[in-house]
């Protein structure tokens, strides 16, 4: 069995003995599985440690920095200063490296730990029939079905970082090129021109922001677990913060699944059921409606010892068993006495379901039971007051009109028929069995709304986010909860899947705002729905359970399955899994998208403000020729070290108290916003700034190295007060409450540690070309570290930090 790329499709097929368009047989599979064994890797090859520590080394920035030392070295042998600034330079980035596969690896296992939750399935063609099989039962001569997969790793946010780092990349190297002309033109020596060259280009590159956006959504994932919403790719939590509509299914989604038949309708007269006192007796006609509507149906009760009953099957029909049992009618007793022979089983398409039960010898009976217009199209008789008579139009009118009735109190409907039979048919089809059936009557059940919709739903609203009920429901069923839940507001319209299928594609992209409520559609209405949607740049979630829902799930930015009563097949399509099947849940998983966006944007913020910082520092100081305030060893250490801890803790950000009450991101506009650019450059310069008045004093009072080793303490440590003013754009940083993110206290801990024992232990000192500073000089330093959040709390207090649709929330 080798060498099948070389065999035509012919030979492989026989050498496996499999044929290719109906596959293997069932008895075949088993026998295959038994001597060949699961399709699984024993304990599946995990990337080494090393291996992710050396693909550190790839990226576009590392690189430079690699030729920057190499050429510092060169360099530096040359004017016989050594090579410790290039090891120096190398060591640090491999203190970075450890620090980026480590969080890599993080992020994998918790990847790996949601790949398990979801486990891996395939289609196979068996028996002549295409399958879903879970991929560890595949056996050689199965014929499996590919399709295309995107199973991403680098999110569309990295992805811009990374083109960000490399934009920044060459940014860099033009104004190296224009300090190096300028130091030359000042009389400078070619090393000192070059190192301040090195230096920027250090500065310019911001080394941590693709592991920090890859870092923070792996964490987003896993507490997304613990709010009931695995989500099966990784750059799903980042489309979630910008979702503005969800389209959700209504039973069982919006509403508990908790069916109860209130109401029945018979002989043309409404009666709401009283529960608590049940009529003792039924009528003969109120019996059959009773009997046909429970006959037809997949529900299965049982009753223990003590008598206590129990139902299961679709809540439907388990409503139906549970009317029964009211008046002494149990399904379990009823079946025994009228045999099910044949059926055809309820689809959402055809929305009835019939059964043929035997009735007595040589007499059988369909039952039928479903929607009331479709229940309606398929009757010719009514049975009224015992008698058979034919369906009049004043009849349908008069059954229309209390269907709409119950269903204006969100009651689902049923209607039920029946027909007698002499012999079953030879043939069981829909068309001969569901017709010239006799109408019986309807029953009315409520599915009350889960407590928390309205609240989901109120909450999307204030954050700017539509919510669009998509049901397969009457209208009128689906327009009572919908209003009742808030879905469905003033001015909004609602419309069936058969008035949609007459709409033009243009008529449905211009007006699907409009339209909140969409009822008896079928699973293929939803795709033109999200399209229609997407046709006006809106990021669209939306829900699913059936096979047949699984092209809408892909179509949609974010596909949300049903994690308890959705099919493999809409959980394989979907790029997120609800584990309690509630519309809240999704909520709460776009609040915990946007918390995630927040963060990332604020490490974002951070680390480029730390960048321009830097760059202002070294063109001013080039410019005005006052030396190199800051080698390169101490940038790539503040870049690559004591920054990058607070800016990975920043993902730990709790959301902010307005987080669902702003608008949702615009995705078109990228991370880099007015409120954002404006902040990087402001900050940027208040960074640069405080090292330059650090390196001009101890320049003064000691010479380069005594600049030098203010201008690094100053640097380090404004960085780590500034930190804590990137919590929130628009509230003091007083208001905080610190312990709310404990990693973060942690790493500004330990960057300061880090930082100190370079600034206090000699011999490290010594490696990194700094002095000691006396009590006055720290003192200074000290005083100039807490700039930041002098400076940021007074732009905050002029309301001066944020633009205004920030502060608004729109
Ligand atoms: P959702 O709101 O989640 O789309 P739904 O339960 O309203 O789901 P379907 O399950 O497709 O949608 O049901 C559509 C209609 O079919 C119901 O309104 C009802 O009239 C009818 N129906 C539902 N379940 C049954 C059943 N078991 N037997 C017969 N008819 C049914």
């Amino acid at each position: 069995m080798k060498d099948f790329y070389n065999q035509s499709i012919e030979d492989s097929s026989e050498s496996l003995n499999t044929k290719i368009n109906h596959g293997l047989s069932n008895a075949e599979v088993q026998a295959r599985l038994e001597k060949y064994g699961p399709n699984e890797l024993k304990g599946k090859e995990k990337k080494s440690f090393w291996i992710v520590f050396l693909q550190q080394f790839k990226s576009f920035m590392i690189i430079v920095l690699i030729i920057a030392a190499i050429i510092s070295g060169v360099v530096g042998v040359m004017e016989g200063e050594g090579l410790l600034e290039t090891f120096i330079i190398l060591g640090i980035l491999i203190v970075n490296a450890f620090i980026g596969a480590y969080q890599e690896l993080k992020a994998e296992s918790s990847l790996e730990a949601l790949k398990k939750l979801a486990a891996p399935e395939s289609k196979v063609i068996r028996e002549g029939q295409t399958i879903q099989i879970a991929s560890s039962q595949i056996v050689p001569g199965d014929i499996v079905i590919l399709d295309t997969g995107a199973d991403e790793t680098l999110t569309p946010m990295a992805i811009r970082l990374e083109k960000l780092g490399k934009v920044l990349g060459i940014g860099a190297l033009v104004i190296c090129i224009i300090i190096f002309i300028v130091g030359i033109s000042y009389g400078n020596s070619i090393m000192s021109v070059f190192m301040l060259a090195v230096s920027l280009a250090v500065a310019a590159i911001p080394e941590g922001l693709p592991a920090v956006s890859t870092v923070a959504l792996a964490i987003g994932v896993q507490r997304l677990v613990k709010k009931n919403a695995i989500i099966r790719k990784l750059p799903s939590v980042e489309t979630l913060g910008s979702a503005t509509v969800i389209c959700s299914d209504k039973t069982g989604t919006l509403t508990q699944n908790k069916m109860t038949v209130v109401d029945a309708y018979i002989n043309h007269t409404l009666d709401v059921i009283d529960r608590e006192n049940p009529a003792s007796q039924l009528n003969q006609q109120e019996t059959g409606l009773l009997m046909a509507s429970i006959l037809c149906g997949d529900a299965e009760m049982s009753q223990n010892a003590e008598g206590q009953i129990t139902f299961t099957g679709d809540p439907t029909e388990t409503a139906l068993l549970d009317f029964g049992v009211l008046y002494h009618i149990k399904k379990n007793e009823l079946e025994k006495t009228y045999p099910r022979v044949d059926e055809i089983p309820f689809d959402s398409e055809r929305k009835r379901m019939s059964t043929i039960n035997k009735w007595a010898d040589n007499q059988f009976q369909v039952n039928v039971k479903g929607g009331v217009d479709e229940v309606l199209s398929v009757c010719d008789k009514i049975m009224l007051h015992g008698e058979i008579k034919p369906l009049s139009e004043e009849d349908i009118e008069k059954i229309v009109a209390a269907n709409e009735k119950m269903a204006l109190s969100a009651l689902r409907v049923l209607a039920v028929a029946y027909k007698p039979l002499d012999k079953i048919p030879s043939n069981i089809s829909v068309e001969l069995v569901e017709d010239h059936l006799i109408f019986l009557g309807l029953l009315g059940m409520i599915d009350p709304a889960r407590p928390e919709a309205m609240a989901a739903v109120a909450q999307c609203i204030t954050a700017g986010i539509k919510p669009v009920m998509i049901t397969g429901d009457h209208k009128i069923t689906a327009l009572a909860i919908a209003q009742k839940i808030g879905i469905h507001r003033e001015g909004d319209l609602a419309i069936t899947g058969n008035e949609l299928e007459k709409l033009s594609e243009e008529y449905l992209q211009q007006n699907v705002q409009n339209y909140s409520v969409y009822a008896r559609v079928a699973p293929e209405h939803k795709v033109r729905i999200v399209k229609a949607w997407q046709y006006n740049g809106h990021i669209v979630a939306m829900t699913g359970d059936g096979v047949n829902d699984a092209p809408a799930l892909k179509q949609a930015d974010i596909g949300a399955a049903m994690g308890i009563v959705g099919t493999d097949v809409a959980k394989g399509a979907a790029d997120m899994v609800l584990t309690d099947d509630n519309f809240a849940t999704i909520v709460a998983a776009v609040k915990e998208g946007r918390r995630i966006n927040d963060n990332i944007m604020k490490a974002i913020q951070f680390l480029l403000s730390t960048n321009i910082g830097e760059i202002f520092l070294l063109l001013i100081t080039s410019i005005f020729n006052l030396g190199v305030p800051l080698l390169s060893i101490h940038i790539l250490w503040v870049n690559l070290v004591t920054d990058s801890l607070p800016a990975l803790a920043l993902s730990m950000d709790p959301a902010e108290d307005n987080i669902m009450k702003r608008k949702p991101n615009n995705s078109a506009d990228g991370f880099l916003t007015k409120g954002m650019i404006w902040r990087i450059v402001y900050q940027g310069i208040m960074i640069g700034s405080i090292p330059l008045v650090a390196f001009l004093i101890g320049l003064r009072d000691g010479g380069l190295a005594l600049g030098q080793t203010m201008a690094f303490a100053t640097l380090c440590f404004a960085q780590l007060t500034q930190v804590t003013n990137i919590h929130s754009h628009t509230r003091s940083t007083f208001t905080h409450n610190p312990l709310k993110n404990k990693t973060l206290i942690l790493a500004i801990l330990v960057s300061f540690l880090l930082a100190f024992l370079v600034l206090i232990v000699p011999q490290i000192r010594e490696i990194f070309k700094l002095e000691a500073l006396n009590l006055e000089q720290w003192k200074l330093v000290i005083l100039l570290s807490l700039v930041p959040i002098a400076v940021v709390e007074i732009i905050k207090l002029l309301g001066l930090n944020s633009t205004k649709a920030e502060k608004t929330g729109h």
